[in-house]
């Protein structure tokens, strides 16, 4: 994505101190997270068009189990979200890290006491060869729907919280992808 504009990231710390999050931080770092920052929930921004996005311009729209429609809908992770008050907000710059980061971090997270952790990736799953969407998921434990899948606002949950995401005009834009893990 584009790298021409300044962007100021707000240091994680100004949100709450919690021990743990520093060891998930410094783990998802380890992992090849460029960065991760604890955020609260109500810092998500969650709207009905985003699915509209992969019912019409995705040619993944059906073809997976961890995409709509078969992801959680708006409707349903509007309320999941409700959930939590914490999340932790991971930066890379390849989706397929990324899904591999979350669900090791969402993993160490369970591991330190956050029971209800669950990731969230970026992109569609691309786990298997062939996703049998009329069955069910052969990969739970490594499988997660993305944050866009599940109606997140991806660009705006970024731009609330002044990290760098743009979209793309040529391929020597710098990619700049996200992945969340709703803590508890
Ligand atoms: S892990 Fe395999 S079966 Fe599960 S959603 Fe991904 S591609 Fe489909």
């Amino acid at each position: 994505m584009h790298s021409n504009n300044t962007f100021t990231a707000i240091p994680s710390r100004q949100y709450y101190n919690d021990e743990r999050h520093n060891v998930l931080i410094k783990e998802a770092i380890s992992l090849g997270c460029e960065q991760a920052y604890p955020i609260y929930t109500h810092q998500i921004s969650i709207a009905r068009w985003v699915q509209l996005k992969c019912k019409y311009g995705c040619n993944e729209y059906n073809k997976k189990l961890t995409c709509p429609p078969h992801s959680p809908s708006y409707d349903e992770m509007k309320e999941i979200l409700k959930e939590y008050t914490h999340a932790l907000l991971l930066h890379g710059h390849m989706s397929w890290q990324m899904r591999y980061m979350i669900t090791k971090i969402e993993e160490k997270a369970f591991s330190m006491g956050f029971y209800k952790a669950f990731g969230l990736g970026a992109g569609p799953c691309q786990l298997c060869e062939h996703c049998d969407t009329v069955s069910t998921c052969i990969r739970t434990e490594d499988a997660r729907p993305s944050m866009e899948a599940c109606g997140i606002d991806v660009f705006q949950t970024v731009r609330n919280l002044n990290l760098k995401i743009e979209t793309l005009t040529s391929k020597a834009d710098e990619v700049n992808i996200y992945g969340l893990i709703l803590l508890e």
